[in-house]
């Protein structure tokens, strides 16, 4: 049961005293209780009186404190930071009492509270670890018990521990990370096997069991591999970023891809979807890129999935820098790209001897202005073009490219869900290509590749772009939505 407002008078604290003076006055029983009291620290103990019982004298000299042998004089007191006045003798006492209040020293008067400043609790000694107990002179007998019944809790080798424990500090600072990780190491420390090497005595035991603890408690350092996922099919994905993928704690993955892969992680592996796609919950590239720092910093294993290869339109650049800034540790995973996924469907040869010798990755979405990006260029000199994310923007693709002098008559060659069992397959002309936007049918991610070497791909199972378009024309004339 506790009062609801029940307030100290006596606030406890532990104050200062090594090689400091503390006095005391007195030369019987009460004067040595307090001696063995002020002996258990490093303060300098002066003892006045002029009959000093023979128990103290022994006490004084084996504990080398001094001994002024002499009538009491507020001299003796001065530079003392604590006083206590035990002669016994009621009269000295309060001369004493108030020579030290004069000199603003704290004092103590045995047995006469109202003349206190302070007063001295029952000790629970383990240096540097104490524990006072205080009852503001209402027990001394309550005091002594508790003190008997803590001094019975706590191993005799407690200060020793604990002064391991001081030396081990900056180490462990250094080491590991605030929270968790310290406190589990700490909480190993004084109850696991160092605490138990110094209850059995060998210091340097001690310190190589808590040295162990402290290099098993580091965390293992956190290392995030950008591993390209290909174009979906599973078995695209490479050996190395399977492995991987067994091995990870978190894997973070966007949206385009599969489930399938995803699930090839280790079971236990936490996973992350960061969208990425439209209409999608998505997280913002810089929440990406925090994530992947924080997971580091916890000393993750983490993949981060991309589709296809990450380095091709997959922003591992930014997330790259962020972890570099960092200081994460980090690796790159080749995938196969959509591109080459695409042109395998098709067996369509990106380079063709003879005809084109260079290939192009895109995205048309740079189409945007009126200067024509470079890669317009590269396509009139017959280079094989290979639009990402182009089906938005495959009118403005095909436009600006036959403005720039391509002939509407280039071959082109497109892939819905590249690699996977669903996929499909278009061919046709740069002349066809705007019907790509309008498209409803066409849900999965798209591949566009332009160029003459697309006239050496098989087309014996696509279906022509233009059929659409002829489609679109007969049911725009016959007023029915497509
Ligand atoms: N890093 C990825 C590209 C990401 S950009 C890679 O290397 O493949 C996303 C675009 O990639 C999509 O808009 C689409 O153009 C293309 N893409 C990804 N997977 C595809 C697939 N299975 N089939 C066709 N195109 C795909």
């Amino acid at each position: 049961m506790t009062q609801a407002n029940a307030k100290l008078n006596a606030f406890p604290v532990f104050m200062r005293v090594e090689g400091e003076a503390v006095a005391i006055v007195g030369g019987g029983d009460e004067a040595l209780a307090k001696a063995r009291l002020i002996a258990q620290s490093s303060a300098a103990l002066r003892v006045i009186a002029q009959d000093a019982a023979p128990e103290l004298l022994t006490f004084l000299s084996q504990n080398g404190a001094a001994h002024i042998a002499a009538a009491y004089d507020p001299a003796q007191i001065e530079g003392a930071i604590l006083v206590f006045a035990a002669s016994g003798d009621e009269a000295l006492d309060r001369r004493v009492a108030a020579d030290a209040r004069r000199l603003g020293i704290p004092v103590n008067a045995v047995d006469r509270p109202e003349l206190c400043d302070f007063f001295t609790p029952a000790l629970v000694n383990r240096a540097p670890v104490a524990i006072a107990i205080g009852t503001e002179g209402a027990g001394p007998v309550l005091a002594q018990m508790l003190r008997s019944r803590i001094d019975q809790m706590l191993s005799p080798s407690l200060g020793s521990l604990a002064v391991l424990g001081a030396s081990l500090r900056g180490a462990v600072e250094k080491l590991l990370p605030r929270g968790n990780a310290r406190r589990r190491f700490w909480g190993g420390f004084f109850q696991g096997a160092p605490a138990r090497a110094v209850e059995a005595g060998s210091l340097s035991q001690a310190h190589e069991a808590a040295v162990d603890l402290l290099l098993s408690s580091a965390p293992a350092s956190g290392h995030i591999a950008l591993v390209g996922a290909g174009p979906g099919a599973e078995d695209l994905l490479t050996l190395r970023a399977h492995r991987l993928l067994m091995e990870a704690d978190v894997i973070v993955y966007d949206a385009l891809v599969p489930e399938a892969v995803v699930a090839m992680g280790r079971r236990d592996a936490e996973r992350l979807p960061v969208g990425k796609r439209k209409g999608c919950h998505t997280k913002s590239q810089a929440e990406i890129n925090a994530l992947l720092v924080e997971l580091g910093r916890e000393g993750k294993r983490v993949v981060r999935l991309k589709s296809g290869d990450p380095l091709v339109f997959g922003r591992a650049g930014e997330e790259m820098a962020a972890l570099r800034d960092a200081g994460i540790a980090y690796e790159v995973v080749p995938g196969v790209t959509a591109a080459f996924a695409a042109a395998a469907d098709f067996e369509l040869p990106l380079t063709l001897r003879g005809v084109s010798s260079s290939m192009v990755f895109t995205t048309g979405h740079d189409l945007k202005g009126n200067s024509l990006p470079d890669w317009a260029k590269l396509a009139i000199s017959g280079a094989t073009v290979a639009v990402y994310m182009g089906r938005s923007v495959a009118a403005e693709v095909a436009g600006r490219l036959i403005e720039a002098g391509l002939s509407p008559d280039t071959a082109v060659a497109v892939v819905e869900n590249a690699s996977l069992g669903n996929r499909r397959r278009f061919h046709g002309t740069l002349a066809d290509l705007p019907s790509l936007e309008a498209r409803a049918d066409l849900s999965g991610p798209v591949m566009t590749i332009i160029g003459d070497a697309v006239a050496g791909a098989n087309f014996e199972r696509s279906e022509p772009l233009a059929a659409h378009r002829h489609e679109d024309a007969l049911a725009a004339a016959e007023g029915v939505q497509p």
